[in-house]
C-alpha cells in the first residue's frame, strides 16, 4: 500500500500542496480530481521523489521512503507515468519498453514482462519496430504505461494520462488500467477529466487549491452535486 500522510510541498513561499494525505491498496484504481493548478502534478512528483517536499511522511508497504532518490522509489516499487510522457521520440517501441526493463528489481523479469505488456498492448506488439516520434497520441500514451509497467511496479502513477487523447482512446487506455488493476496492481492518476476517470476509478479525492476537500467512493462522487458542478460540466 502506497500512503501519504499530511505532504506538504511549498514553492518558496507559495503552498502548492498542503497536509494531503492518501492511501492506495493492490488492486484498486484511485483517482485525485483538481482544475487546473490545483497541484495534482506536484503532489504525484513528490511522492515520486521528483519534487522535494516540505513536511509530511510517504510510506511504501510501510516503510518511509520520503526524500528518497526517484530511483529508489521506482525500486520501492512505484512506477511514474508523467504528463509529458517520458518517451524517447527518436528510440523504437521496443527500445522504450526495454529501458523500462533497467530498474534492478525488473532486471531479471524483463523478457516476462515484455511479454505481459504486450499482452496488455496489442498494438504495440504490431509496431515494436516503429518510431515512437511516427506515433499518434494515444498510441505514445500506450508505449509510456507499457514502459512504467516494464519496472514491475506495484503501485502505478500517472499525471493526467487522458490529456490529448479522444474520449474513444481514452475509454481504450482506461479500460487497459483496469485490465493491470486486475493483476493487482494499484493505480492512482491524478487528472481533471472526471467523467471517464470516475467510471474506471474505486475511490476518488478531490483537490482544491492544494487542500483535499472531499473523498468518497467513485460511484458517490459520479452523483455528488458539487463534483457534478465543479468537474462534470454542470448538474
Ligand atoms: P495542471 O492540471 O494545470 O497540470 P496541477 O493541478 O497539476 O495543474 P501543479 O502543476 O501541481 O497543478 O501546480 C500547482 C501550483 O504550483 C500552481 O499554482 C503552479 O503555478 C505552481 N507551481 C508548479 N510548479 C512550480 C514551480 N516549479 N515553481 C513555482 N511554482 C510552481
Amino acid at each position: 500500500m502506497l500512503e501519504s500522510r499530511n505532504l506538504s510541498v511549498f514553492y518558496g513561499r507559495h503552498r502548492a500542496v498542503e497536509n494531503v494525505s492518501i492511501t492506495v491498496s493492490a488492486s484498486e484504481i484511485v483517482v485525485m480530481l483538481g482544475a487546473n493548478g490545483a497541484g495534482k502534478s506536484t503532489f504525484l512528483r513528490a511522492i515520486a521523489g521528483q519534487t522535494p517536499s516540505q513536511g509530511g511522511t510517504v510510506l511504501m508497504d510501510g516503510a518511509e521512503i520520503t526524500h528518497h532518490p526517484p530511483h529508489e522509489i521506482v525500486e520501492a516499487g512505484i512506477a511514474t507515468v508523467p504528463e509529458d510522457r517520458g518517451v524517447f521520440a527518436e528510440l523504437t517501441v521496443h527500445e522504450n519498453l526495454t529501458l523500462g526493463a533497467h530498474p534492478r528489481r525488473a532486471r531479471p523479469h524483463e523478457a516476462a514482462n515484455l511479454e505481459r505488456v504486450l499482452t496488455l498492448f496489442p498494438r504495440l506488439a504490431e509496431r515494436r519496430k516503429q518510431l515512437v516520434r511516427t506515433m499518434s497520441g494515444g498510441e505514445r500514451q500506450m508505449v509510456a504505461v507499457g514502459r512504467a509497467m516494464m519496472s514491475a511496479p506495484s503501485i502505478l502513477l500517472l499525471d493526467e494520462p487522458s490529456l490529448g487523447l479522444s474520449p474513444l482512446l481514452c475509454g481504450e487506455l482506461f479500460r487497459t488500467l483496469r485490465r493491470i488493476k486486475d493483476t493487482g496492481v494499484g493505480i492512482f492518476l491524478v487528472e481533471q477529466n472526471a467523467k471517464q476517470s470516475l467510471a474506471i476509478a474505486d475511490r476518488g479525492y478531490l483537490l482544491d487549491n492544494g487542500h483535499i476537500v472531499g473523498s468518497d467512493t467513485a460511484e458517490a462522487l459520479s452523483k455528488d452535486e458539487k463534483v457534478q458542478t465543479a468537474y462534470l460540466g454542470g448538474g
